[in-house]
């Protein structure tokens, strides 16, 4: 780990003066080798570039040829490299960015080639199977600092990426009982300095929270579109032509990536089905209300609704 590390763990106990003062001059990082140039990875990088304090060298490393010639033309990283190995053998950070799926694979293929001292971080969307695929093959010289940066479009590839993508939004960090402070420090500065809101959890917490607010949404909204879909065609066109009403914004959350949403459902399946298990009883008793007429219960599920989209406009993540 750089000395640089070091200053930045102790600014970021100094507070919020002497912090800004050591942010204009310290980069969290040396070096910084983001795996997945796509959408998240992407715009960690556009943010790097821009402020500066990220990490004073940038390399994007991808497997597709396509892809390295696309974040090469968008200049949004010093090299652009197509062995994730050799990348992060000069690097003292590495972020992961690339599907949950992914992230045992690619961790074994960095971890051997990493400094000693070096800090290894991913933004996966479910922690537990994240962690666990990637421990077997941690060293105890490198740190894991696992976090999820709560941002996102339905866009992915290194063009969707902006630098602003993370600003107000939530970072959770799940650390584990040997995570090295330093790092977790280094790591919280970083995604502070991306404008992130920092908030730590158990994994298994994390993963009970995103299936809610996440997961299963995105579950639902598939499901949607897919019952539309088969529909009679008719019908469907209708869908098409009057989709202003609701069903639009079931449509945005349905564009996401496939492979992204695959490995997400497969890698958070036992907290995402209790998830479902429970919304479908619950819709189940909003149906029996509709059926028996009771205002009441669909009066109160409705303001229940209203009254979490005011807190999250209040909240500023709406
Ligand atoms: P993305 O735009 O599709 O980017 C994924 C990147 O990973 C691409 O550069 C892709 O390379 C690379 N990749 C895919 N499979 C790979 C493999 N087997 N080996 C090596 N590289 C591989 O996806 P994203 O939305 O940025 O998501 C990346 C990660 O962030 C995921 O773990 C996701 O769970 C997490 N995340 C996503 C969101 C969100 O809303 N999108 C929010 C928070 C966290 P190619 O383009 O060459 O295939």
């Amino acid at each position: 780990m750089s000395s640089t590390l070091s200053e930045a763990s102790v600014s970021d106990s100094s507070g919020p003066e002497a912090r800004a003062a050591a942010e204009a001059v310290t980069p969290v990082f040396e070096t910084l080798v983001v795996v997945g140039p796509g959408l998240i990875g992407s715009s960690v990088l556009r943010r790097a570039q821009q402020k500066g304090t990220l990490a004073r060298t940038l390399i994007a490393v991808d497997v597709s040829p396509e892809v390295r010639a696309r974040v090469e033309e968008l200049g949004i990283a010093d090299r652009v490299m197509a062995d994730a190995a050799e990348a992060a053998a000069l690097a003292d950070c590495v972020m992961l960015c690339v599907p949950v799926g992914a992230m045992g694979p690619v961790a074994a293929q960095v971890l051997p080639a990493m400094r000693p001292g070096a800090v290894l971080t991913e933004v996966g969307s479910t922690k537990v199977s994240v962690i666990e695929s990637i421990c077997p093959f941690l060293r105890p010289d490198v740190a894991y600092v696992p976090a999820h940066p709560m941002a996102g479009t339905e866009y992915s590839g290194p063009d969707a990426g902006f630098a602003t993508l993370f600003e107000d939004r939530w970072c959770l960090l799940t650390p584990l009982d040997g995570t090295p402070p330093e790092a977790l420090s280094a790591v919280r500065t970083l995604w502070e300095r991306c404008g992130a809101r920092l908030r730590e959890m158990t994994p298994a917490h994390h993963d009970r929270v995103c299936a809610i607010v996440s997961h299963l949404p995105h579950l639902l909204a598939f499901t949607i579109c897919g019952t539309a879909d088969d529909l009679a065609d008719e019908t469907r066109s209708e869908v098409l032509d009057f989709a202003a009403s609701g069903f639009r914004d079931f449509t945005r959350i349905a564009a996401s990536d496939p492979i992204m949403w695959r490995d997400v459902f497969l890698s958070n399946r036992e907290a995402l089905l209790e998830m479902l298990a429970r919304f479908m009883e619950d819709a189940q008793a909003m149906a029996r209300a509709i059926r028996w007429g009771d205002e009441n219960y669909i009066v109160d599920r409705i303001q229940r609704g209203r009254a979490i989209r005011k807190s999250l406009i209040e909240n500023r993540q709406a």
